[in-house]
């Protein structure tokens, strides 16, 4: 059971202060009747509208993020802007990322406050794959790539699981050389797909093929490409179809 104006304004209706005026104004109908103020109790069964059209009840909220370089993927920090501190239109206060991009690594972040799906996407026995953009010092040869594919040791027990590499042309990116994914003189890029998440493990896996890693972004997650429309920084929510592709 929560108030009705905390109902309103967790389900993206308003402020809490905007709600309270809907509510007095009478635009809100509880099961029917106009509801008493704002402080009257609801509860998920109950039937909300605003203006004649039915507010659902959400428990989980999704969004794709386009992580920026510079904050790091964590709910508080001291020192540094978190991811979360980007979302600013959720009244959702139990929001998470889900697994971690490091602090220079930019791209598809999914923010939720949807505990198991995080585990299914996370759990390492699930092998959910996931693709990089990946701008390298120098170019790869068919034996690195070779390397990738069959796994690599990066120093844990064992070799990393077989990833999907594509070395990109120059002609096939679709950038400008002010972009920071745009390769230099003597550097090369490449999407790199992996299906598990040790720490560092991309930059770990392209040093050990003796290309280091000079900048790195998230394109995919399991059924789920970051929009190209996103700039850093910005995000959106998941549509019903990219939810349902998660699951
Ligand atoms: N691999 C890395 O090395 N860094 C990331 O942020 C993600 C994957």
């Amino acid at each position: 059971m929560v108030r009705l104006d905390k109902y309103l304004a967790q389900m993206s209706m308003g402020t809490r202060s905007e709600v309270k005026k809907f509510i007095k104004s009478g635009r809100v109908f509880v099961n029917g009747a106009p509801a008493s103020g704002p402080e009257q109790k609801v509860t998920e069964e109950d039937n909300v509208e605003l203006d004649g059209e039915k507010v659902s009840y959400e428990k989980y909220v999704y969004y794709m993020l386009n992580k920026p370089q510079g904050v790091v993927s964590a709910t508080k920090d001291n020192t540094c802007r978190t991811v979360l501190s980007l979302i600013t239109d959720s009244s959702k206060k139990d929001i998470f990322p889900v697994g971690r991009l490091d602090k220079d690594t930019e791209g598809l972040l999914l923010i939720t406050n949807d505990g198991a799906l995080s585990h299914e996407l996370l759990a390492p026995g699930k092998h959910v794959w996931k693709t990089y953009f990946v701008r390298v010092m120098g170019t790869l040869g068919d034996n690195e790539v070779e390397c990738l594919e069959k796994g690599v040791d990066i120093g844990e027990d064992k070799l990393t699981r077989p990833a999907k590499v594509r070395c990109l042309d120059k002609k096939e990116l679709d950038m400008v050389p002010e972009d920071p994914g745009y390769p230099g003189e003597d550097e090369s890029c490449l999407e790199l797909s992996i299906c598990e998440g040790k720490f560092h493990q991309v930059k770990r896996m392209l040093a050990a093929v003796g290309h280091p890693v000079l900048y790195l972004k998230r394109l995919s997650l399991g059924g789920i490409v970051l929009d190209p429309g996103l700039a850093p920084g910005e995000y959106r929510r998941l549509t019903q179809e990219e939810i349902a592709a998660l699951k």
